[in-house]
C-alpha cells in the first residue's frame, strides 16, 4: 500500500462524473495484471489515461506499484534535438515523481534524425530502460535501406514511419526483450481517441497487444492493449486533468492543442509561425533537411512557407515558450486548489497524428 500513500489530495477531489458508463470491456480487471504500462508522451491524452488508471486503482484499493510510465524519446539520447520539445523529458519525470510512479525511457538509437538519414543502412537498435539498467535489442538486420526524406503525413504507418519506428516498435521491443513479462499478465495503455481521426475511430478499445503470446508454448506472455479514453471527447480529457489539478505540458499554455513532437510533421501553419517567432533556431535544421532531401516536411509547402502563411498563437509569448524550451520543468505538478486553469491550447486546432 506504500504507493497509494504517495499520492493523496489534501482534500477529496470534487465529485465530477467523467468516466464512460462502466462495462466489463471499459474497465479491465486491474487486480489480475502484474504490470500496467501507460505509454506516456507527456500530452493530454496520455495524461488522462494515467489519471484514469490512478483513479481506478486507488478506488479499488490496488497499489500503484504495478503501474509504469513508458516514454519514448523521439530524438533518442545521443545528442539530436531535431524534433522534441526540450521540456518533455523533465515534464515526464515530474509527473512520475508527483504520483510516485516508475518511469522508463526508451528510444531508437540516434532517434528520429539518424533514422531519417539512413543511407543504404539498416535501422538502428532500440534502447530501453529496465529495472536492471539500460538494455538494447535489434539493429542486427542485414536489410539495408535508404530514407533521406521526411516521413509524410498519412494514416499509413509505413509512410508516416516515425510513429511505428520511434514509438510502436520501440515499445514492442522493450516488452519482447524483458523476461519479467514472461508468464505474467500485462496491461498496455495508450491514449488514442476516436474523435481525433477516422483511422483512430477504427481502433479497438480492448484487444490483445501486438506482443501478446498468451497461447505461446515455448514462451508465454499475456499482454492486453487498452485504450481507456477511446470514446472520450476532448472535454472529458480536460475534465479529468482539472479534477486532479495536474499541470499540463507547458506547450498547451503556448496555444498548442496537441503535444508530442515540437516539429511534428502534422504541424499547422500557425504552429510553424509560433515556433518561427519564438524559437526560429528550431526550424533551421528542418529547412536545411528539406533542401538537402528535396522533400518538404509538409506534403507541398516548405516549413518556412508554412510559417509565413500562419499566425503565431496569441497566447504565445517569449515567457510561455521559454517554459517549453527549457530542459527543466520544475513547477508544481499538482496545482493548488483554485489555481488550475484550462490552457490556451485546449480545444484548439487539431494538428497531430491521425
Ligand atoms: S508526433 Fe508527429 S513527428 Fe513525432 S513521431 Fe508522432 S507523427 Fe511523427
Amino acid at each position: 500500500m506504500e504507493q497509494l500513500a504517495l499520492f493523496s489530495f489534501p482534500e477529496p477531489p470534487p465529485p465530477v462524473e467523467i468516466l464512460e458508463e462502466s462495462t466489463s470491456l471499459s474497465r479491465p480487471d486491474f487486480a489480475a495484471y502484474d504490470y500496467i504500462i501507460v505509454a506516456f508522451s507527456g500530452g493530454k491524452d496520455s495524461l488522462a489515461c494515467l489519471l484514469v488508471i490512478i483513479e481506478e486503482l486507488t478506488e479499488a484499493g490496488i497499489p500503484l506499484d504495478k503501474v509504469e510510465l513508458w516514454h519514448h524519446d523521439i530524438d533518442g539520447r545521443e545528442g539530436s534535438s531535431l524534433m522534441d520539445w526540450p521540456a518533455t523529458r523533465s515534464y515526464c519525470e515530474a509527473i512520475a515523481k508527483a504520483f510516485g510512479l516508475k518511469l522508463y525511457f526508451s528510444w531508437k538509437e540516434g532517434g528520429f534524425e539518424r533514422e531519417m538519414l539512413r543511407d543504404n543502412a539498416p535501422t538502428a537498435r532500440n534502447m530501453f530502460e529496465t529495472p536492471d539498467g539500460i538494455r538494447y535489442a535489434g539493429g542486427t538486420s542485414s536489410k539495408n535501406n535508404t530514407r533521406r526524406k521526411w516521413p509524410q503525413v498519412s494514416a499509413d504507418l509505413s509512410v508516416r514511419w516515425c510513429s511505428s519506428y520511434l514509438k510502436i516498435d520501440v515499445a514492442s521491443t522493450a516488452i519482447n526483450n524483458q523476461d519479467r513479462f514472461l508468464s505474467k499478465k500485462t496491461l498496455f495503455v495508450t491514449g488514442e481517441r476516436a474523435q481525433e481521426s477516422s483511422a483512430r475511430a477504427n481502433y479497438a478499445t480492448f484487444e490483445p497487444h501486438r506482443t501478446d503470446r498468451r497461447n505461446g508454448t515455448r514462451k508465454m506472455r499475456h499482454v492486453d492493449h487498452w485504450r481507456p479514453i477511446h470514446a472520450w471527447k476532448e472535454e472529458k480529457v480536460w475534465a479529468i486533468i482539472e479534477k486532479f489539478r495536474v499541470a499540463p505540458h507547458p506547450a498547451y499554455d503556448s496555444g498548442f492543442s496537441r503535444v508530442s513532437c515540437m516539429n511534428c510533421i502534422f504541424m499547422s501553419s500557425n504552429q510553424a509561425a509560433t515556433i518561427q517567432t519564438f524559437a526560429p533556431e528550431k526550424l533551421v535544421p528542418v529547412a536545411a533537411y528539406e533542401q538537402e532531401f528535396g522533400c518538404t516536411i509538409h506534403r507541398t509547402l516548405t516549413v518556412m512557407e508554412r510559417a509565413a502563411k500562419g499566425t503565431p498563437y496569441s497566447s504565445s509569448s517569449k515567457a510561455s515558450m521559454a517554459r517549453c524550451l527549457s530542459e527543466s520543468f520544475d513547477e508544481p505538478v499538482i496545482r493548488a486548489p483554485g489555481q488550475w486553469k484550462l490552457p490556451a491550447g485546449a480545444f484548439g486546432e487539431c494538428a497531430g497524428p491521425t
